[in-house]
């Protein structure tokens, strides 16, 4: 189970734990969709459906400790998982409820359409990219399995990309399949990826392999933190190229939440920054700029 001290700073930030290892939040976009205005980047970019948005994990544990992580990472930090695994089925119906009982403080809002609030109770969308490695959790693919068998449109998974063998597992596939690519060698990864296990970049690098043959919108995404891992966009084509991936996105890396204490506002790259970065990266690869988004300073590159 998981100690109270560490409950409670969940529960203060909104999140909500289901069982053993999950937990729910209502993401901001889905608040601001509530609330009649723009949805997310990736209702932008792939249609996905931001009002009706589940964002989960199944692992409130993560073997890295990224710099740029916005969440509470001293609370789960694990090389490996530990414990009870819980039922896929019961982690779902879960997450549901408890983002119902979230959505209920919108009832009392006078500037909130009723029929809208009604439509974003019923989720249809599942982003499992909450917080921690979801990966881990050594029932991923069952998980996704049963979202679909749930009757939800469309299923995203985020990965760290350190364990393969858990990409290698899925049966049914993600509609979006994200690996986070921060650095573009081992010696940057280790400087802000803090791995917490040995062999992190090579099991990334098999992730990437793996990904390469997937028959599913399969996404890289590049987070960038000024500075640090901006100034040589070509180090990380070869990367890119041996993933195969539809797409890619370079997203700035946002001065938010607990990364405030590693990191400064400097370190946040201006779109200006980010449209260099993808340029230079469409200029020596077979990727061409498809979409960007201002307000969440990100790029979208497609393969061709
Ligand atoms: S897809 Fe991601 S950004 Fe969009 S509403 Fe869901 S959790 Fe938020």
């Amino acid at each position: 189970m998981i100690e109270e001290w560490k409950l409670a700073r969940l529960y203060k930030s909104q999140y909500r734990v289901v069982g053993n290892h999950s937990a729910v939040k209502i993401c901001h976009w889905t608040k601001e969709a509530i609330r009649g205005r723009a949805p997310c980047y990736k209702q932008t970019f792939y249609g996905i459906k931001t009002l009706q948005c589940l964002e989960m994990t199944p692992a409130l544990t993560c073997n890295q400790r990224c710099l740029h992580c916005w969440r509470d990472i001293t609370i789960f930090s694990e090389p490996e998982w530990k414990g009870p695994v819980d039922e896929p089925k019961e982690i779902i119906k879960g997450c549901i409820e408890e983002r119902k009982k979230l959505l209920i403080g919108f009832k009392g809002n006078k500037k909130v359409n009723s029929e809208v609030l009604e439509r974003a109770m019923q989720p249809v969308h599942a982003a499992i990219s909450l917080t921690g490695e979801p990966c881990l959790y050594p029932r991923i693919a069952d998980l996704i399995e049963e979202f679909f068998s749930f009757g939800f449109e469309s299923v995203y998974l985020v990965t760290n990309g350190t364990v393969p063998e858990a990409l290698e597992s899925l049966r049914k596939l993600p509609t979006n399949l994200y690996i986070s690519l921060t650095a573009s060698n081992p010696e940057m990864y280790k400087k802000l990826c803090n791995p917490l296990i040995k062999d992190g970049w090579l099991r990334l690098q098999k992730s990437l392999e793996i990904m390469s043959k997937m028959k599913t919108n399969t996404v890289i995404r590049i987070t960038m933190i000024n500075g640090l891992n901006t100034e040589n966009p070509n180090e990380f084509i070869p990367h890119i190229e041996k993933a195969r991936a539809k797409y890619v996105e370079c997203k700035a890396y946002m001065h938010v939440g607990y990364s405030k204490d590693r990191l400064t506002e400097q370190h946040m790259p201006s779109m200006e920054k980010i449209r260099e970065f993808a340029k230079v990266i469409e200029e020596n690869s077979n990727y061409k700029i498809k979409d960007e988004r201002t307000d969440s300073r990100i790029v979208l590159l497609e393969r061709y």
